[in-house]
């Protein structure tokens, strides 16, 4: 049987744009409507033309568009559609105080897929498995959506609609992700399980915990690969804060997370496979959560 590969050339033709700015880029996108795809690094979307599951007629790169560029450090952090994984990886902004975040950008498969990808690409391609989504989620992020004349701000936890889905509408593009301050006495960590390094995960998770002296006073939870989207784990969570950090209540969080995951079988892993590693990387990275959140400075 005759199956298309992520090998082979692009045959079928498309017409390519490079406008230089949002406004010609909303332009674009009025005119040609649903034949009209953004096109980012294209580590994703090319995989999906070559297998033909999309078949844009236009590809509009957003390359040119300097507007999404660029990490902006503030009160909390702005961080542009269009930066790449690397730069996320080698951001100092990033390492000081969002640790799950600099962990997912350095546990990406291959160096040249973290400089071609981005972090608007991976969330707006919406895998399940993406992995800036759970870092993002414990970090609390917000997306900024715009469209020609408007601009709306959504949770990071409402963005993901389905495997593949977002809430983006046609003529919409991410621009930005925002993260707030993480408060005093945060820490957070990622963790990843693939088949081979070069792969996507098979479970991953990042946690973030703020600490008061033994006791959790926040903490969230969350999943890639174990739901159709990325996941937060209310329960776990609710049993963590007010709790004393201790490693009997990490273990029992992380019972709770293996039992309310929704994961399949598939390729990449067993259902039970996917339970098992959940509760032992959730484990471990609240260990090292809570312990960065005892070293005095936010990570
Ligand atoms: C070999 C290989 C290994 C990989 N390993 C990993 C891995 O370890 N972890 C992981 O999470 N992913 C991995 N991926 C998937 C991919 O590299 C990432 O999801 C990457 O971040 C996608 O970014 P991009 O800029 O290349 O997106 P693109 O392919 O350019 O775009 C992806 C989708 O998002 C849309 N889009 C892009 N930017 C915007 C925007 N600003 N606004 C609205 N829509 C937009 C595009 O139209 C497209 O539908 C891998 C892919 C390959 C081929």
């Amino acid at each position: 049987m005759y199956m298309n590969t992520n090998t082979r050339i692009l045959a079928p033709e498309f017409d390519f744009a490079r406008p230089a700015s949002l406004a010609e880029a909303f332009a674009l996108l009025r005119k040609h409507g649903r034949g009209a795809r953004l096109l980012a690094g294209g580590t994703d979307l090319l995989v999906q033309m070559k297998m033909e599951r999309l078949s844009p007629e236009l590809v509009v790169s957003l390359a040119g568009v300097k507007e999404l560029d660029g990490i902006t450090m503030g009160d909390g952090l702005t961080i542009g559609a269009g930066t790449t994984i690397q730069s996320l990886s080698r951001s100092p902004a990033v390492g000081a105080r969002f640790a799950a975040l600099r962990e997912a950008c350095n546990a990406f498969s291959t160096v040249s897929i973290m400089y071609m990808g981005t972090l608007g690409g991976n969330i707006c391609n919406a895998s399940p498995a993406a992995d800036t989504a759970p870092a993002l989620l414990v970090h609390d992020a917000s997306v900024i959506i715009a469209s020609a004349g408007s601009e709306r701000r959504v949770p990071l936890a409402e963005f993901f609609a389905g495997p593949g889905k977002t809430v983006l509408k046609p003529g919409e593009i991410v621009t930005e992700v925002r993260l707030p301050a993480p408060a005093a006495g945060t820490g957070s960590a990622f963790r990843k399980i693939s088949r081979v390094v070069a792969d996507i995960s098979q479970v991953c998770a990042a946690v973030s915990l703020v600490r008061d002296g033994a006791r959790i006073t926040g903490c969230r939870i969350a999943l890639g690969s174990v739901a159709p989207t990325p996941v937060r784990v209310a329960r776990a969570e609710a049993a963590l804060t007010g709790a004393e950090g201790t490693a009997d209540a990490f273990a029992k969080a992380a019972e709770i997370v293996a039992e309310d995951i929704r994961p399949i079988s598939d390729v990449r892993a067993s259902e039970s496979y996917r339970r098992h590693v959940a509760r032992t990387i959730v484990r471990d990275a609240l260990q090292t959560a809570w312990q960065r959140a005892g070293e005095g400075a936010t990570k």
